[in-house]
């Protein structure tokens, strides 16, 4: 294979993202031509993958009640969740921050739903206020908390209780959140004193039920067996008088990052479908909570390369892009593909991957095959999904600019942070 075929062969959002006359285009547009107009690091985001990406849930679910809550925690970036919420999707926050952020890009907000262990009664007010459509509850003092503030202000708190399934989801254990020993969730076995204890406080009304077993979830069985054990949890709470309007099922369907083959969502969603009709909730309203399958291949990063650095052991690519732009590597040693913008017909050689900042876990790929020379872009794929909404300001990095590919036009949609945008809130 040449390296223009190899470097194709890596790429994991085609046709959006490819090479066109040896040149990576980012749809209509060329990733070249961005990086020289507003430099690097740059993450660009291709809208027609988000709306593809979304569009294989919404079949899955035609004919059917059914809410798609984009879990904006995957990207928060006021732009992307347009995208989303003028495509219909309501919402999933992890805090009071996130709730601001889903208002002001103008989600209806019967349509947001409020996950997380940890939520403050200042957060819990402000959600009530704002009308959120439900809160998804994590344990039983949560309950008696939420309670407390929505009879102060004298409403009744939808909430759902967040179980935890007891089933390994078959990912990194860092984003594994299903079994026993997590802290996510109303152990299983628990799950039905806590919902009778919630149907009896007077702060709050029990709408549905939720879980959410992990990320990157690659195979369909883990959701079988999850649906499973939820639907025995409904069982047993409608026969205690309690009924359930809703089921949320949670995200984490994952994504091509390495050759991973995850099922389609319309196809994981027939399969769904069919155990909620065997067992008689077909028609029962069903919210998910997807992150990362909705952006997390419909964007990439563009890096320069600084410096090639080779070595006795190992050859360095030292490139502007770092943990502080893109964490999960140095996070959960993630994999991204890396690949040249215009890739050269040269010897490749082997090459690390790494950014400037002062960690020995400042890398971004090992042992990667590339040929390049100095001041070559490189693409990091995957990228949409988990890298800018954890990205920091570690070493005073700023932080990236973003933009939103529509077609053959591109829109900045965040700017590049300068040091008076990380300075502003300091004083000596
Ligand atoms: C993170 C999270 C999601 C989204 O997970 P993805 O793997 O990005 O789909 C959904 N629900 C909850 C409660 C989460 O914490």
């Amino acid at each position: 294979m040449s390296p223009l075929e190899q470097a194709r062969a890596d790429l994991p959002a085609r046709p959006f993202i490819d090479y066109r006359d040896g040149q990576l285009m980012v749809e209509g547009v060329s990733a070249a031509e961005l990086a020289r107009e507003h430099g690097t690091p740059l993450f660009v985001y291709s809208k027609a993958a988000m709306l593809d990406a979304l569009a294989a849930y919404q079949r899955g679910f035609a004919g059917r009640e059914a809410l798609i809550c984009y879990a904006m925690k995957a990207n928060s970036t006021l732009a992307v969740l347009r995208t989303f919420v003028e495509a219909g999707c309501g919402l999933d926050i992890v805090s009071g921050g996130e709730l601001e952020r889903a208002l002001r890009a103008g989600v209806e907000p019967a349509k947001v739903i409020f996950s997380g262990v940890g939520k403050t009664r200042a957060e819990m007010k402000r959600a009530l206020e704002a009308g959120i459509g439900c809160f998804n509850v994590e344990s039983l003092p949560e309950l008696d908390v939420l309670s407390e503030v929505a009879a102060g202000l004298g409403r009744r708190a939808p909430v759902s209780l967040r179980v935890n399934p007891d089933v390994d989801a078959k990912t990194h254990p860092y984003i594994s959140t299903g079994l026993k020993g997590n802290k996510f969730g109303i152990a299983h076995t628990d799950a039905l004193v806590a919902y009778q204890h919630a149907a009896a406080l007077p702060g709050l009304k029990v709408t549905g039920i939720d879980c959410h077993i992990g990320s990157q979830i690659t195979e369909t069985s883990p959701y079988l067996d999850a649906m499973d054990r939820v639907l025995d949890l409904v069982d047993a709470i409608e026969a205690s008088g309690i009924t359930l309007e809703h089921i949320d099922f949670g995200g984490g369907l994952g994504i091509n990052y390495h050759g991973e083959t995850p099922p389609a969502a319309d196809a994981l969603w027939q399969l769904l479908l069919a155990k909620l009709d065997a067992r008689g909730y077909g028609q029962r309203k069903l919210v998910i909570e997807p992150g990362r399958s909705l952006i997390g291949n419909a964007g990439i990063c563009l890096t320069e390369t600084v410096f090639l650095k080779p070595g006795e052991q190992k050859n360095f690519l030292i490139v502007d892009a770092a943990m502080n732009d893109l964490p999960r590597p140095a996070m959960y040693e993630a994999y991204h593909a890396i690949v040249p913008v215009q890739p050269r017909e040269t010897e490749t050689q082997t090459w690390d991957v790494v950014g400037p900042v002062c960690e020995s876990g400042d890398w971004l790929g090992r042992e990667r095959e590339l040929a390049v020379q100095p001041g070559d872009l490189l693409a990091v794929c995957s990228a949409g999904a988990y890298c800018m909404s954890m990205s920091s300001n570690y070493n005073s990095r700023g932080r990236a600019a973003e933009l939103l590919v529509d077609g053959d036009q591109a829109r900045l949609v965040r700017a590049r942070e300068s040091i008076e945008d990380q300075l502003r809130l300091e004083s000596m």
